[in-house]
């Protein structure tokens, strides 16, 4: 595995594998229990996907500003939303709106087969593109567009992750959900109660289910940047 080989993957000090298993550790305390997700955190260098600056903080169970006024999810949310994609089966076909980092697309592209994800600010798909090359995880497919819209050509999806949080559920991406698959997206306003659901479609209906309480950036309709 290049992840083991390259110095600058492996890391050292407070980025070094030993420090990177406390997080594995925390995030058992905290509930995370799919050996595949803890595995794909375990071989996902997370310091990498932020500033230099800030890596020594990377393997805190932390949300760390990306710039642009975005953020990385703190790796609890992101192993989260990963055990819940995972729950009934690998996917085959991931959509995730809201690359940020790229650090939930490579944990996305280390877990299932083919990875779609979007997002609306260029010059953070610019860096998540090289970190995702850097990582040799090819089996992902960036665009740089509106996530509201989904991605219609490519669709449908077996699961649809979204990393920012509309007022309501966008009907684009409801529509790109296929039969049996599986949405994880948090819903509400901004500063006040988001809430992170699992939307699936059983037999043409869907259903929701609440998973737990959120705070996410805004999913921001229309305008790219
Ligand atoms: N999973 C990412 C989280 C990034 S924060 C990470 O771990 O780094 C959410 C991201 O969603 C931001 O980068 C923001 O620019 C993006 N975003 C917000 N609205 C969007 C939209 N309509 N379409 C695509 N991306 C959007």
């Amino acid at each position: 595995m290049p992840v083991q080989r390259d110095p600058l993957i492996r890391g050292s000090g407070l980025t070094s594998p030993r420090v990177r298993e406390r997080l594995i550790e925390r995030l058992q305390a905290a509930g995370i229990r799919d050996a595949r997700v803890l595995e794909a955190i375990r071989r996902t260098p997370r310091h990498l996907f932020v500033d230099e600056a800030l890596a020594g903080r990377a393997y805190e169970d932390t949300a760390l500003p990306i710039g642009h006024g975005q953020t990385l999810s703190q790796p609890y949310t992101v192993a989260r939303m990963s055990e819940a994609i995972l729950r009934d089966g690998v996917p085959g076909k991931v959509l995730e709106i809201g690359t940020g980092s790229g650090y939930q697309t490579a944990i996305l592209a280390h877990l299932t087969n083919q990875v779609f994800s979007i997002e609306r600010i260029k010059a953070l798909q610019d860096q998540a593109r090289e970190r995702l090359r850097l990582l040799e995880r090819f089996n992902v497919r960036l665009r740089h567009a509106d996530g509201w819209q989904g991605w219609s050509a490519h669709a449908p999806y077996d699961a649809i992750l979204v990393a920012a949080a509309p007022d309501t559920l966008p009907p684009r991406l409801v529509e790109q959900l296929a039969e049996g698959g599986r949405m994880v997206i948090p819903v509400g306003p901004q500063g006040g109660t988001q809430k992170l659901l699992m939307i699936r479609r059983e037999a043409g209906e869907l259903r929701e289910q609440v998973l737990e309480p959120a705070s996410f950036v805004p999913l921001i309709s229309g305008a790219l940047a």
